[in-house]
């Protein structure tokens, strides 16, 4: 069977990622544990297009009537906007208890940075609040669903474990190759959710954004070393341009660059003990986009309106 270009990445039998070439915005991964009675879904996508493409590519590994869980790893909406429509299939929705509640009162399109055609879009009904860890029996195999401790990416963020194949699903925690967004979430707290994902000793990390990465290639570290560098860079200068400006030359090669001045605009309030103002972290963004000349995107899905 022809299957779209989402790009499977079998990791063992019954275990795939769906892996969109990371670029700008709303481009993410999603993933998949099939056992013998049912399957786990990890994330949707962003738009009611790419989410048909990626349900397509799903059935592929599937029996007809296979019931299906998903789980949210985070409420944004490349990762949560497929929800309502496998909902209405008959899925269970999983999320922790604050992206239940931010996916139920959307969908959240932020229009004041982004211009698409979302599509069918409306939230589910109703989300299954996941509050410590929760097995999934799917028949022969499980996987278990885990929230972060803290907050981290966002303040609801959860992970999915298949020890039996050392696969961990980390959604947002992970952004590999691509410039993380800590906007919606804390830095200190991502890095402590750092350390706690080296705890499950995985084989392979299925990042939220970025290729399928080997434990032995050690995919937390770069992420890590980001944070940490901008936790200082920040302790000393509110320049936020002059930070996104190093950032840029420290990571030239990370796409979305204009997330580096929000992210040491959040670090910044974060470590002198203030609020994170959301509007001006929005200006940010648009300001460091217009100033680059770069698309919010490179898919063509999304077009940044200023
Ligand atoms: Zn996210």
């Amino acid at each position: 069977m022809s299957r779209p270009d989402l790009n499977p990445v079998a990791l063992a039998p019954g275990v795939v990622a769906f892996h969109q070439p990371p670029g700008g915005w709303f481009v993410s991964n999603a993933g998949l544990v099939v056992g013998a009675d049912a399957a786990l879904q990890v994330d949707t996508f962003a738009t009611e297009p790419l989410n048909r493409r990626l349900n397509t590519a799903i059935d592929a590994y599937l029996e007809p009537g296979t019931p299906r869980t998903v789980a949210l790893t985070h409420a944004h909406g490349d990762h949560a906007h497929g929800a309502g429509a496998l909902a209405a299939r008959g899925a269970t929705i999983l999320a922790t208890p604050p992206a239940a509640g931010e996916v139920l009162s959307g969908p959240h399109t932020y229009d004041m940075l982004f211009s698409c055609d979302w599509g069918a879009i409306d939230p589910p009904p109703d989300v299954t609040p996941v509050t410590e860890p929760r097995t999934v029996d799917l028949g022969g195999t499980s996987a278990v669903v885990v929230p972060v401790p803290g907050p981290a990416h966002t303040h609801g963020d959860l992970v999915v474990w298949h020890e039996e194949s050392g696969t961990l699903f980390t959604g947002d925690l992970l952004f590999l190759g691509v410039t993380p967004l800590a906007i919606s979430g804390s830095v200190a707290g991502w890095l402590e959710a750092l350390d706690w994902l080296e705890t499950f000793g995985a084989t392979t990390y299925v990042p939220g954004h970025g290729p399928v990465t080997a434990a032995a290639e050690n995919p937390v570290a770069p992420v890590r070393e980001y944070f940490e560098w901008l936790r200082e860079a920040v302790a000393s200068s509110a320049d936020f341009a002059a930070i996104e400006h190093a950032a840029r030359e420290r990571w030239p090669d990370w796409p979305a660059g204009e997330r580096h001045r929000v992210n040491a605009r959040v670090a910044h309030a974060q470590s002198h003990g203030g609020q994170l103002d959301f509007p001006a972290g929005v200006k940010d963004l648009l300001t460091s986009a217009a100033a680059h000349g770069e698309p919010m995107t490179e898919t063509g899905l999304i077009r940044l309106d200023l």
